[in-house]
């Protein structure tokens, strides 16, 4: 590996084309067919298998395996497929660690688990290389349904509906679909395009009209769509972000974690993407974790992930924290954001320290400590949570969501929601795909029933 370009500030350029293409290859690079069978060789098949239970969509693991095992690449493709339309995304992005593969009886037993998302991959990765889907739309229903949000949720609901051979309008603020698969999933997780490449191949089915650029709250209304469509589904996802709530947070340098995440995804060349020499990082999820490693492997020097709280309580899963510190990222704990310090206005009013305070448990909850610590800083990034934003009024909310019933109705009668947005999830992918589907099987009950 090159040495980095150590130049104080945000600059781009740190690290050469070679050294980054390496940093941000395939995290899990596909298996070959021999890999595949050797990997699939290893499952017990389980009766009742707890892989199967811990999956949000419920797949059936078990009898995928099989299918590898048995030589049926497509047949594993679709029985991943029937549960889960996103199963390509979700092979790669999916926290197995702590989903299938934690329960996996090998883990308990040999301490390694069946590479269960590899062999996902594998299956996906096969069926997708046809460059067909193994679904097509039921007789035409003649009833509309709009679908407001092109992230997993939404795209899970608008295949299920167009199955069902209702009409799909998907509706997405941004000028490309896919949500977070597009916008935020780690770019090593995600190469060679492929949150695009799985929304082609799943719009492939038809039926499903495509509108970007359309945004409820701005020119679509809520109460147009209902007097438009049959039924509404929102897949609106979090779109606000928490403020840091500390001195300095407006200085230059200071940006919301998020934001820098979509550009990196959406950079041409990531050597033209500036980075700080010393990167700190606020937050204790997945987003901060993000931020911190692709900071890192665009070539900053230092990069801190400080939390407020300990590494249990942190959203991020071990794995994911490894992963951080294994890319040379320094995570500390039980700290929370004082100050940002900087230059004057005169001379930029850049940030160049943060300063923390150390917590603790008290008898009222977290407390500082008033011990503090400051760390050099040219760049700060905020990850401590995304929000609700922009939510239609007249909706019940619960917790800073749209509340659900366990079918993803909303308290609008014809309206249902699910992923990020909605009540019930748990800000994961694959179960933003299984609340989408579930709220398109309702709908179809609800449209075909009487
Ligand atoms: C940085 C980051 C990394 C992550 N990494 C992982 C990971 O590795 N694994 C994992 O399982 N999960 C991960 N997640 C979580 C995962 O991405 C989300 O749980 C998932 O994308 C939620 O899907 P969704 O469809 O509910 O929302 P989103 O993906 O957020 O999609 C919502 C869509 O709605 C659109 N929209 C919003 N408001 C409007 C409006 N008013 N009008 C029209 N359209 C609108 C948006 O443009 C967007 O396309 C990560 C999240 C973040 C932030
Ligand atoms: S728990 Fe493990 S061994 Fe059992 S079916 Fe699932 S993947 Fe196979």
């Amino acid at each position: 590996m090159t040495k980095a370009d150590l130049s104080p500030g945000i600059v781009a350029g740190r690290l050469d084309g070679d050294t980054l293409a390496a940093g941000f290859a395939d995290l899990h690079p596909a298996l070959t067919a021999h890999e595949a069978s050797v990997a699939a060789d290893r499952c017990y098949f389980c009766h009742d298998a707890p892989c199967t239970t811990a999956c949000p969509t419920t797949i059936d693991i078990a009898l995928f395996i099989r299918e590898i095992a048995a030589g049926s690449p497509l047949a594993a493709a679709r029985t991943i497929l029937d549960q889960n339309i996103l199963g390509g995304m979700c092979a790669r992005v999916c926290p197995t660690e702590t989903l299938c593969e934690e329960v996996c009886v090998r883990q308990a037993a040999e301490g390694k688990p069946v590479e269960i998302g590899r062999l996902q991959r594998f299956a996906t990765d096969a069926q997708m290389a046809t460059g067909r889907q193994p679904y097509s739309r039921a007789a035409a229903t003649g009833k509309r349904v709009a679908v407001v949000g092109a992230g997993p949720a939404g795209l899970a609901c608008a295949h299920r509906l167009a199955m069902h051979g209702h009409e799909v309008t998907l509706h997405d603020a941004r000028i490309k679909p896919g949500g977070l698969n597009e916008y935020g999933i780690a770019a090593y997780k995600t190469v060679d395009d492929f949150a695009q490449a799985e929304i082609d191949w799943l719009l492939s089915i038809g039926g499903i009209r495509l509108e970007i650029g359309q945004r409820l709250g701005g020119g679509l209304t809520l109460a147009a769509l209902q007097s438009d469509f049959d039924a509404v589904f929102l897949g609106l996802g979090l779109g606000g972000v928490n403020a840091l709530r500390a001195e300095g947070e407006d200085l230059g340098g200071v940006r919301d974690a998020i934001d820098f995440i979509a550009d990196l995804r959406q950079a041409e060349d990531l050597a033209n993407l500036p980075v700080g020499r010393n990167v700190v990082v606020i937050g204790g999820g997945m987003t901060a974790i993000d931020a911190g490693v692709q900071s890192k492997l665009l070539g900053a020097e230092t990069v801190t992930i400080v939390y407020r709280r300990g590494r249990e309580a942190m959203s991020a899963s071990t794995w994911e924290q490894e992963l951080a510190t294994a890319r040379g990222v320094t995570i500390r704990h039980w700290a929370q954001p004082v100050r940002v310090i900087g230059t004057s206005l005169e001379n930029g009013g850049a940030a160049r320290e943060v300063e923390f305070e150390y917590t603790r448990t008290g008898s009222d909850g977290l407390e500082g400590t008033g011990e503090t610590f400051r760390l050099a800083a040219d760049q700060v990034f905020k990850a401590i949570g995304q929000t609700l934003d922009g939510a239609p009024g007249g909706l019940a909310l619960e917790g800073g969501k749209i509340k659900v019933d366990g079918q993803g109705r909303t308290s609008l009668a014809q309206v249902w929601a699910g992923g990020d947005c909605a009540t019930g999830g748990d800000d994961l992918t694959v179960t933003a795909v299984a609340q989408g589907r579930d709220a398109a099987e309702s709908i179809h009950q609800s449209l075909t029933e009487g």
